[in-house]
């Protein structure tokens, strides 16, 4: 697949591994210029990142959390980098007193930067039958107010569907489909946060899936826009999937010393994560991303990422 872009890599463009890695932290990749509605790819550190030595060549499974601005992403990925850190412990969700750490930027209600963001350690995790994968955690926020159009929002999005294999959508309490538009990929997870008619559809995924189906329904009397968003997304994923999570309690949604401890997080949340995480992130649950069919490398994305981009700076 890296032919069909025209470019390959000689060896001294790659990047060694032991020079690169400064400390795990999120780094940002794409960035959206609000005044010029404009994007740009920092492909430095995109290279710096995947072109890794031990990693390049494997097939890899991005996993990409999009929302808008105090979704919750961030904290959600922060579980799932206690995940990745400690897959083989039963206690991976963490101990009681520890503050939550990594993708978590606290600033109050000031605005993050709009774009996308990745973990700058790629997990190289051992899948059943052997193959070695390589796993990139993405934060992708869009921005759903005054400051930036539809169109830059859609962009954000549509960057981060093309280049993961899953992608999480994160809602509070519904699921408002007239506002994704979304080109044809792997699977879309809707997550619902704080769903709160658990005796409607129980938490976690059966609920989650009975909930989409009832959402995704077309009907006669829908405005014929609706009813297109609603074909287009059963036309676009191969697989489309929805999850009820639970409120998270009252200290992590309004508490500004709340700094992720578990014990300040509601315990039907931390059992449906407990569920939702591993669904995701457990190496027989991992999705390598394919493109046209085919499986992408490392090395490969940081070409798609390149031409992807191209598209959207007009
Ligand atoms: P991001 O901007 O989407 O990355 O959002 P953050 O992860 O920074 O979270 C924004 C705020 O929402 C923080 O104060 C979190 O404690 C809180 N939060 C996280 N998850 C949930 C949730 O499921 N429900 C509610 N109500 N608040 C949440
Ligand atoms: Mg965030």
């Amino acid at each position: 697949s890296t032919t069909l872009l025209g470019e390959n890599y000689e060896d001294d463009d790659l990047v060694n591994s032991d020079e690169v890695m400064k400390k795990p932290c999120p780094v940002q990749i794409v960035l959206a210029h609000e005044d010029d509605h404009n994007f740009e790819l920092d492909e430095e550190a995109l290279e710096q990142i995947l072109l890794q030595e031990h990693i390049r060549d494997l097939n890899i499974v991005v996993v990409s959390v999009a929302g808008a601005f105090r979704k919750g992403k961030s904290f959600l990925l922060d579980f799932m980098l206690r995940y990745m850190y400690n897959k083989d412990s039963q206690s991976w969700i963490g101990g009681n007193n520890e503050p939550l750490t990594g993708f978590t930027w606290r600033g109050g209600c000031e605005r993050e930067t709009t774009g996308i963001q990745v973990w700058n350690e790629v997990f190289v995790i051992e899948r059943p039958n052997g193959t070695k994968v390589a796993v990139l955690l993405m934060d992708t926020q869009g921005a759903f107010d005054s400051q930036s159009t539809i169109k830059d929002c859609a962009t954000v999005f549509a960057l981060s569907t093309m280049t993961s294999s899953v992608q999480l959508f994160t809602e509070y309490g519904r699921l408002a489909m007239e506002e994704i538009y979304q080109k044809p990929f792997q699977t879309l997870m809707f997550l619902i946060r704080d769903w709160s008619y658990p005796y409607e559809h129980s938490y976690g995924l059966e609920g989650g899936k009975q909930f989409l189906e009832k959402r995704l329904q077309v009907k006669q009397n829908q405005h014929e826009e609706l009813q297109n968003v609603r074909k287009h997304i059963h036309n676009c994923f191969s697989n489309l999937g929805c999850f009820l999570l639970p409120h998270p309690g009252l200290k992590v949604a309004t508490n500004p010393s709340f700094d992720g401890r578990l014990k300040d997080i509601d315990e039907e949340f931390k059992r449906e994560l407990r569920n939702l995480v591993p669904l995701l992130l457990a190496p027989e649950n991992l999705v390598e991303k394919e493109i046209s069919g085919s499986k992408v490398t490392c090395r490969d994305l940081v070409e798609y990422f390149k031409a992807y981009i191209k598209i959207y700076q007009g």
